[in-house]
């Protein structure tokens, strides 16, 4: 006797959610990857362990890194100054070290909004935030945010005043921007450690603003 046809055919007849196999074909680029990693791993160049480990540390830097970074340049004047002079050795004193890329702070003000994106790919600073986010990466969001930034902002919520002035920066390979978003109001006597928890991933790219307590 056949089985009774589920009408909701997205969930496994044990009721989880039903996600098809990836078992295609390999692309071109996955090819490459493995072969040239199996080749490395061949040489002694490197083991399995040491990208096991590298793959680790890349998945454990998140936003809260960068965090940590704008709360205390919003609270230490030395630190900012340093920040805005030299990102890449700001935070590389905090234990971010962005190696031998150059990272720029740029700081949103009531006059200035600025924004980031990667116009050619996915460029982003991933000592402070992490692994991008789908939508930085998307074409819809590299090209149209360099053409209409306020429609996109308005799609992440955003709606600033028109006397604030966009301005978009285009990170590159060796070449990264981090945003100090606008600090809060009534934000005076929090800690850094407070402060840090209104500092989102999305205000650090531009496409948000910090959380008021
Ligand atoms: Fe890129």
């Amino acid at each position: 006797m056949p089985h009774d046809h589920h009408d909701n055919d997205h969930l496994s007849p044990s009721g989880h959610p039903y996600r098809a196999d990836d078992d295609t074909d390999l692309s071109y680029w996955q090819t490459m990857e493995i072969a040239v990693r199996e080749l490395l791993v061949e040489k002694g160049i490197t083991t399995s362990a040491e990208i096991a480990g590298q793959i680790e540390t890349m998945d454990a830097r998140t936003p809260s890194n960068g965090a940590q970074v704008v709360a205390r340049a919003w609270t230490d004047p030395d630190f900012h100054a340093a920040l805005i002079q030299d990102a890449s050795a700001a935070t590389r004193d905090m234990g971010f070290d962005i190696g031998p890329l150059k990272l720029i702070a740029v700081e949103n003000t009531d006059d200035i909004h600025n924004m980031i994106v990667c116009t050619l790919c996915s460029c982003y600073p991933r000592n402070l935030l992490g692994l991008p986010p789908d939508w930085y990466k998307s074409r819809a969001y590299r090209s149209r945010t360099v053409r209409e930034p306020r429609s996109v902002l308005a799609e992440f919520g955003v709606t600033l005043p028109e006397s604030t002035k966009v301005r978009v920066h285009d990170s590159t390979a060796d070449m990264r921007y981090i945003v100090i978003p606008k600090r809060p109001q009534e934000t005076d006597n929090m800690t850094q450690a407070e402060l840090a928890a209104l500092v989102t991933r999305d205000s650090m790219v531009g496409t948000g603003l910090a959380k008021t307590p």
